[in-house]
């Protein structure tokens, strides 16, 4: 992951700075405009690189943006003594950084079936707002879609879901998504009416009340290790398959153990 900064400017093009929201201390939302509009599909991730003392050091970020809008977005949380994230809260508008010319990932929707279970602990939502931009862009300019989507996205507080909560449940209005921020602290938040508990708790309530079981539906579980290995064991006793299972885990809980 730290290369020669030489031997990587080849593949990468420059991302500029160009929006930054703080959501909490330690969560953002940045956008760049990059030099060569990157072609990509929607769940896909871009590797971000920053040229620390000579070298450069690339992380992997979930894209949130759609491939139709000009800009790459991405919620980012900030991991102190980190080597990477300090030094984007570091950036102003304007910075720029390297962003990998080639986008990749298989984190993406599976068109062979209509029913789809997103899963996502905080930051785990970004490719699923831009799977769901997609559509909803798609859907604008004519496309007939019957794709049918459920968000279930846990955090500890409802502050961290950022402005993908207004915005999921705005999308939600048109019927062919159904958004479920849910908290794990209510305690700590007496005035919050939505759903509470984790992911993995509240899972199968949801997808047996909507319809979404093996015999229709893929799942999609993004962010927290812990969070994706639980939701396999709910959804293998729910008769899901390996296959209908797609996963995409933010870091390893073995690098943080050992
Ligand atoms: C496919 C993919 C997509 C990703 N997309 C996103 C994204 O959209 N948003 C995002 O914020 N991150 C995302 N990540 C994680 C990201 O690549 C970095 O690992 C993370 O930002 C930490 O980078 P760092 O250089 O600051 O810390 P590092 O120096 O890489 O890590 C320091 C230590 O912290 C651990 N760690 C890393 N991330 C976390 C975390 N979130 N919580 C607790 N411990 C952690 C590491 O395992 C390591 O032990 C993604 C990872 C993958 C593999």
């Amino acid at each position: 992951m730290t290369r020669v900064l030489s031997e990587v400017q080849a593949h990468h093009c420059q991302g500029e700075l160009i929006e930054r929201r703080d959501v909490s201390a330690n969560l953002a939302i940045f956008r760049f405009r990059v030099a060569e509009r990157p072609s990509f599909t929607a769940g896909q991730y871009a590797t971000i690189g920053i040229a620390i003392d000579g070298d450069v050091v690339e992380r992997p970020y979930s894209i949130v943006s759609s491939p139709h809008e000009p800009f790459l977005e991405f919620f980012i949380e900030l991991v102190p003594g980190g080597d990477i994230t300090p030094k984007l809260w570091e950036l102003k508008l304007g910075s720029t950084l390297l962003v990998r010319r080639r986008i990749v990932g298989q984190f993406t929707l599976d068109t062979d079936v209509t029913h789809h279970l997103m899963l996502a602990t905080v930051t785990g939502v970004a490719p699923f707002v831009s799977i769901l931009r997609t559509q909803q862009i798609d859907r604008e300019r004519g496309s007939i879609s019957n794709h049918r989507f459920v968000v279930i996205h846990g955090a500890s507080q409802s502050a961290d879901f950022g402005t993908y909560c207004s915005e999921l449940e705005e999308l939600s209005h048109a019927g062919w998504l159904t958004y479920i921020p849910t908290v794990s602290r209510p305690w700590a938040e007496p005035s919050w009416k939505g759903e509470t508990g984790r992911i993995e708790d509240i899972l199968r309530k949801h997808a047996d009340q909507l319809g979404f079981d093996h015999s229709n539906s893929v799942a999609y579980a993004c962010g927290h290790p812990q969070m994706v290995a639980k939701v396999k064991e709910v959804l293998a006793r729910a008769r899901f398959h390996k296959e209908q299972i797609k996963e995409e885990k933010f870091f390893s809980l073995d690098a943080i153990d050992h």
